[in-house]
């Protein structure tokens, strides 16, 4: 016999709350327990897995196979070409396995769920049993609910209820038991299990070795190095979090949303020792900088209880009915500049080139080029949210969908249609002294002063041209105009 624990989004040994139930139920019954990967390039294809972040997941798991094994804990990777057969191929190898239950913690997007009831349902068919759990948020999903009991679509009430609930649930912040390890006889009886190799990324999905080198020294993976960044970042940076998290030249901030994507990190880990250097149980007294980030942290669960509630977000739809009728523009001249950072928008085309580059691209960057896409540019949020997943490293659908509905003003909690970002205001005041931009523009570096912010209308328009630096491809003041009028125009429609 056997337990079995399906590692998905949640590629850490440690605080693991499904990894813990499996370890505990295979103690119980003496019997091991394996874990299992089950590597789905259909789903891969299906929902826009950025290769970067392939990569990032592959290598982890090489992390997670060392730390399982020497718990001698056998980790079994399966490649199964098309998604429908998941389920089916999970009832084969818990046959060949003798185990008789499996364990997960719970994805709340709409296809993961569909899968996960589907093969509980064909689990029990076969006499086996499927537990999933919460785990990835803080405050599970459905917990809080306005006076009136219906879900928060506003952040900051939302916000103090999560925080009002922690606090009376602080065992929510509680570190989760690492599992128990294996009798070493299980390196006898499932050997063969011991021996799986880590597969390489599908051809879809595979990068360049330049495109490898570069990444794999931006992104170490596994739970080791997520500690040592948060160690890093609340030794060094939290305190000043709340100054200088908008300033997207600085490190300012923990750089740890890819292990939270990945689940290499937990929420909860995270939370409590930023909590706990605060030296207070409150999430919301002490050091200014650590309740800030602590609020930022939170945005994430905020996001998956917006999904849980209204999965029509999954499907499409914007999470405001009355603004799918908006004609958006569709010029693909200009989505093709927006996305090779060629918009003659100095601090867009900064963090569009920051994005290829890196895979990761700074939060207030992130808005600043999802309201350029969606207002000056008029096109579709849906264009630009299917380009940040396919390229970012900690591409996760509910902060990527709910952070466009956001700026293109028809999410949860957004920017009121009519307050438009004006690129050269945020550039001066987020970037003014223009480091940002040198980083990524080469074309620019000459440019000292003001003029980085607008080559061309600021005397440096023979630098920029000669650089080979684009002019505007918008105007903003009418693209505003234009924007404004077609939103209106919309909303009526419905
Ligand atoms: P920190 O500032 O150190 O914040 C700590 C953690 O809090 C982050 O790692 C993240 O998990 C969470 N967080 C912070 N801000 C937000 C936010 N606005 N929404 C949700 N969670 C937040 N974040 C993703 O993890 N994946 C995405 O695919 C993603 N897409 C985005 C798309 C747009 C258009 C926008 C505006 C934001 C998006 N974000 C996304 C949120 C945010 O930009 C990133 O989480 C953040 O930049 C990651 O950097 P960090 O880890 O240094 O963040």
């Amino acid at each position: 016999g056997a337990v079995v624990h399906w590692f998905k989004m949640d590629l850490r040994v440690t605080d693991n709350t499904a990894l813990f139930c499996a370890s505990e139920v295979a103690k119980e019954a003496g019997v091991p327990l394996i874990a299992l990967y089950i590597v789905s390039p259909q789903d891969f294809e299906a929902h826009l897995t950025a290769p970067v972040r392939v990569d990032f997941m592959l290598r982890t798991l090489e992390v997670l196979k060392e730390d399982l094994a020497k718990l001698d804990i056998p980790l079994w990777i399966e490649t199964v070409e098309k998604r429908k057969a998941v389920p089916g191929r999970v009832v084969e190898l818990m046959s060949r396995w003798g185990a008789s239950h499996i364990f997960a913690n719970m994805e709340y997007e709409v296809d993961e769920l569909r899968r996960e009831a589907d093969m509980t349902r064909m689990l029990a068919g076969n006499g086996l049993a499927m537990e999933v759990l919460h785990d990835t948020c803080v405050v599970p999903p459905g917990r809080l609910t306005t006076g009136a009991g219906k879900q928060y679509s506003v952040y900051s009430p939302w916000f103090r209820a999560w925080i009002r609930h922690v606090h009376e649930n602080l065992q929510l912040l509680e570190l989760v038991s690492p599992p128990a390890p294996n009798p070493p006889s299980t390196r006898k009886i499932f050997g063969e299990l011991f021996e799986c190799v880590v597969p390489p990324a599908p051809e879809s999905k595979s990068l360049s070795p330049e495109e490898k080198e570069g990444f794999r020294a931006l992104w170490p993976p596994g739970e080791h190095q997520a500690k040592k960044r948060l160690a890093k970042f609340c030794e060094e940076d939290i305190g000043k979090y709340g100054e200088r998290r908008n300033i997207p030249s600085h490190t300012g901030t923990s750089n740890l949303s890819v292990h939270f994507a990945s689940g290499t990190l937990s929420t909860r880990t995270a939370i409590r020792v930023a909590r706990d250097l605060n030296n207070t149980k409150k999430l919301d007294g002490g050091n200014q900088g650590i309740q800030t980030w602590i609020s930022e942290v939170a945005w994430r669960d905020f996001y998956k209880h917006v999904l849980v509630h209204w999965p029509y977000i999954c499907m499409n739809k914007p999470f405001k009915p009355e603004y799918s009728n908006i004609e958006w523009s569709y010029n693909n001249e200009h989505f093709d500049a927006w996305k090779e950072g060629r918009t003659g928008f100095p601090i867009v085309d900064a963090a569009m080139r920051q994005l290829l580059g890196m895979g990761w691209v700074h939060n207030r960057c992130r808005m600043i080029v999802a309201s350029f896409l969606s207002k000056d540019l008029l096109l579709d949020w849906r264009m630009g949210e299917r380009y940040f997943m396919e390229h970012l490293v900690d591409g996760d659908f509910a902060s990527n969908n709910c952070g466009w509905g956001f700026s293109a003003s028809v999410g949860v909690d957004p920017q009121p249609y009519f307050r438009i970002f004006n690129p050269l205001l945020q550039s001066e005041k987020f970037d003014p002294d223009g480091e940002y931009i040198r980083k990524w523009v080469p074309e620019l570096r000459g440019l000292f002063g003001k003029a980085i912010h607008e080559p061309y209308a600021r005397g440096a328009a023979a630098l920029a041209s000669k650089a080979g630096y684009p002019k505007p491809i918008v105007e903003h003041k009418g693209a505003r105009e234009r924007a404004i009028a077609a939103y209106k125009r919309g909303i009526h429609a419905v």
